[in-house]
């Protein structure tokens, strides 16, 4: 049973962690660069910048109306009143200043919502005379179950795909890929078949599937969603909306997304733990943890658990485990005000738990006061010299050399 809740640990420290997200202008990029036609738009952090990529808009591709869009790491903006239209450049200056500065909040933010830094102004694509516009869904994600990549895809677009997976599942395809092979026309006329498209719409989107796949491939994506692509009357395939996110392991590979990342978009005791070299990953328990090694981390969590606690935190401080690291761990894990008491569980491997008791000490001291109690579990190399460390140290620190033992301290300070 213990394997469970560590799986469902990983899969949270997964995909929170290795991913990097962009924003939707951003993600647009990309997909234009790889021969993907998007709705075309200009970035505005104020009105007046606004009316400019309006004008400038106009005179490039012709629109007389604009879609200004707010710019956050989240869905469901539309719904939020993130996004209009202006059907002139007064509009687009009332528009982008009422949502510039704003806190959206939509589906997906959670009811604290996110601030607006900058909008996108971009073309309207939906063209008045047009009755039903056509709106489809395509994704490209891995699927873990078979670890091929596959193409999702509805023709339920410009609606949440959680809904219409719950309401009309069949109405959900994909087309998984072969990793060699790489994507197949048959596949593409596949996809722009059961979308129910033909002529030039149907060649249209064949290459639409073709770019978009090539683009997650080559940009190393963990996804690619579109929602919605727009098919419009006279046979043109767009993408209206464009959710991407990186595999931030692979960025080394791409030197110029790195500058992509908006950090205004992240957690911020994440971000500030990234900066001191730690690995953290924010949780919403109430037992802060302090681990060396990730998969010491992760049974660590479960152990928490199994105490009859949650786990407020992933934290790996690494292999030395130093005072100047485990000090910056310790005020990481203050910070969070769920925090009830906190875990250390440090194996002595290469690095003496003597030497690990005596930071936990000194960090002790130099913070001051910690209002929490923390339990302390060494094991390995001198083991038994840190704990008596620790019991004389006349500190709010409970030892435990034993796995078991540190459980059932966690137990005993939380009830
Ligand atoms: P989301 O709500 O965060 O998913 O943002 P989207 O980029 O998907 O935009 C939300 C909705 O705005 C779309 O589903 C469209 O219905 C609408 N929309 C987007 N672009 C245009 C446009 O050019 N013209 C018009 N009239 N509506 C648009
Ligand atoms: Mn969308």
């Amino acid at each position: 049973m213990l394997f469970l809740p560590f799986l469902k640990q990983f899969d949270n420290y997964w995909e929170n962690h290795f991913i990097m997200n962009l924003h939707e202008y951003q993600g647009k990029e990309i997909l234009n660069n790889f021969g993907v036609e998007i709705q075309r738009g200009i970035v505005a952090k104020t009105p007046a910048e606004a009316v400019e990529a309006a004008k400038r808009l106009t005179i490039d591709t012709g629109t007389s109306w604009h879609v200004i869009k707010a710019q956050i790491h989240a869905g469901g903006r539309g719904k939020g009143g993130g996004v209009k239209l202006a059907k002139n450049l007064q509009e687009v200056e009332q528009i982008a200043n009422q949502i510039i500065g704003m806190n959206l909040i939509t589906p997906q933010t959670g009811d604290e919502g996110k601030k607006v830094n900058q909008v996108l102004i971009t073309e309207d694509v939906y063209y008045p005379g047009d009755s039903e516009p056509n709106e489809f869904y395509i994704s490209v994600l891995l699927n873990r179950a078979t670890g091929k990549n596959m193409i999702m895809y509805s023709t339920e677009g410009g609606m949440d795909i959680e809904t219409v997976a719950k309401k009309t599942p069949h109405l959900i395809f994909t087309e998984e890929i072969d990793p060699v092979m790489g994507i197949l026309p048959f596949q593409t006329r596949r996809i722009a078949f059961n979308l129910g498209l033909s002529g030039k719409a149907f060649k249209q989107m064949t290459l639409f599937v073709t770019n978009l796949y090539t683009a997650y491939i080559k940009s190393d994506a963990s996804l690619f969603e579109i929602n919605p692509v727009l098919k419009t009357s006279d046979d043109r395939v767009i993408a209206v909306d464009a959710k991407v996110t990186l595999d931030d392991n692979a960025l080394f590979r791409h030197k110029d997304y790195i500058a992509l990342r908006d950090i205004r978009e992240e957690n911020p005791i994440e971000v500030e733990a990234k900066a001191a070299g730690l690995n953290y990953v924010d949780l919403n328990g109430n037992v802060g943890c302090m681990v060396n090694g990730a998969g010491l981390a992760m049974a660590t969590m479960d152990l928490i658990k199994q105490a009859g606690g949650e786990p407020a935190n992933f934290l790996d401080v690494g292999g030395s485990a130093d005072a100047e690291r485990v000090e910056s761990a310790f005020k990481i894990i203050l910070k969070d005000p769920n925090v009830k008491a906190i875990l250390v569980n440090i194996f002595g491997g290469i690095v003496r738990c003597d030497r690990v008791a005596q930071g936990i000490i000194d960090a002790y001291k130099n913070i001051g006061t910690i209002d929490v109690p923390i339990i302390v579990r060494l094991q390995g190399t001198n083991a038994d010299i840190a704990k008596e460390l620790i019991d004389k140290s006349g500190l709010d620190v409970y030892s435990a050399v034993e796995f078991q033992e540190a459980a059932d301290i966690v137990q005993e300070v939380l009830s």
